[in-house]
């Protein structure tokens, strides 16, 4: 199906909702109405105890638009009724059986009626609330008119003849026929163009939803891209200090922490010895054995920067120190060959580790700064190793950080 049929049918869907919807009020409007009539002609019949002609003919029909209004306020509901491709001639034909079979039902009794006037009137209202309420192409109200206007018009003939008095009468009425088609006209075709706009701009709104939503995707995607480390794919400094800012923020009363900097041992020797590329594989399984223990503790692993990394967990002191010679252990496990270390024939590494109860992002900057100290003394002290500054008070915190600012 091309794209002007789709939307040609789109239309026709809607257009038919919407008739389907003025079907309840029309019907509504008419249920009142013959109620009305019917319940005054019986009282009329009953107070005065005339008989008129033609009584049961003319309640009946009354009684039979009630119940066709009724079956359509209880059938035709907003919730039930879902037009779609598969189903829409089916509703186009209940509409029109119902819209024929209404004016078809007051042309009978009007033709029937003793007071032509009176119900031609009735039929004139209900042709023009058909003609503005519903939207229908001209020719399916042009049809029922070409039905209905000539049994009416010889009625009123035989009824009234042609008199100056009746014409006086018949014109003015007459020109609401006319009246009506003109206005249906109008209503479809504006209703049409209305539909029409109202589907491009819910396409439209679709696509630039669709878009945005692909745009915040990427958007994810790149700022996950900026925040990881593309060699080791751990989060890189930038996601560290993130982390830092996010710790301060939500730092409500002194925390416990700990800050590790994880440095590789003669690291430049490997690259020099097996060349960089042995290197950067080095370095990735670093990185994925630092990343496997610090989810294991709940704890953030980051790369630092060159062949440095930086863990940092809420545990006590005792309990991280545990955790450094883990990794200790579990990095001279990878058995990565590196036969210019001074410290043993496989790849270790030096930890510096601080341990401290801080209570804002300065103390935690100097816990870092800290922990790079620590670092120092580890490998000082022969490196394979992990030097921690623990307890330290928050002025000396303080002091050194200040210190190190000059
Ligand atoms: P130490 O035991 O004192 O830490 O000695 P080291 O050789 O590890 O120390 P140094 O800081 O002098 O050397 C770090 C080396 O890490 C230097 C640099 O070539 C290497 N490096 C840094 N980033 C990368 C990387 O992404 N890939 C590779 N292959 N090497 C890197
Ligand atoms: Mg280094
Ligand atoms: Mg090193």
């Amino acid at each position: 199906m091309g794209n002007h049929e789709k939307l040609t049918l789109s239309i026709q869907i809607e257009v038919l909702q919407f008739n389907l919807m003025r079907m309840r009020a029309v019907a509504w409007t008419l249920i009142y109405v013959s109620a009305i009539i019917t319940v005054i002609h019986y009282g009329e019949v009953f107070f005065t105890k005339t008989e008129r002609e033609m009584v049961p003919a003319y309640i009946g029909i009354h009684i039979i638009l009630f119940y066709i209004d009724l079956a359509v306020l209880l059938f035709v509901k907003e919730k039930r009724i879902k037009v779609t491709t598969f189903n829409l001639r089916k509703y186009e034909f209940i509409l029109l059986a119902y819209i024929y079979t209404i004016l078809v039902l007051i042309t009978v009794i009007t033709v029937m009626d003793i007071y032509f006037f009176k119900h031609a009137a009735l039929y004139e209202v209900l042709f023009l609330i058909i003609c503005t309420f519903f939207s229908l192409p001209f020719r399916k109200i042009f049809w029922i008119m070409l039905i209905t206007v000539p049994p009416l018009v010889i009625s009123a003939y035989l009824s009234v003849g042609i008199s100056g008095e009746s014409i006086k009468i018949f014109l003015p009425m007459s020109l609401i026929i006319p009246m009506g088609l003109i206005i249906q006209r109008h209503t479809f075709k504006i209703k049409r163009q209305f539909t029409k706009q109202h589907i491009l701009l819910q396409e439209e709104m679709t696509k630039s939803k669709n878009l945005s939503k692909l745009l915040a995707e990427k958007n994810n995607e790149l700022s996950e891209q900026v925040l990881r480390d593309t060699l080791t794919n751990l989060p890189n400094r930038r996601a560290f200090n993130n982390k830092l800012t996010q710790i301060g923020q939500q730092l409500s009363k002194p925390k416990s922490l700990s800050v590790m900097m994880i440095d590789i041992d003669f690291f430049k020797n490997l690259n020099d010895y097996y060349g960089h590329l042995q290197g950067d594989e080095a370095l990735i399984k670093v990185a994925t054995l630092l990343d496997e223990i610090a989810a294991k503790y709940n704890a953030f692993a980051a790369r630092w920067g060159g062949e440095e990394f930086v863990i940092v967990s809420q545990h006590a002191a005792k309990f991280s120190e545990h955790v450094c010679e883990e990794i200790l252990e579990e990095v001279r496990n990878l058995n990565i060959r590196h036969e210019r270390s001074e410290v043993a024939d496989i790849l270790t590494v030096s930890i510096g580790m601080c341990h401290a109860k801080i209570s804002n992002i300065e103390q935690l900057k100097a816990c870092c700064v800290l922990a790079d100290e620590a670092l120092f003394t580890a490998k000082q002290n022969g490196r394979n190793n992990f030097f921690s500054k623990n307890e330290i008070s928050l002025k000396t915190y303080d002091y050194l950080y200040n210190v190190r600012k000059r």
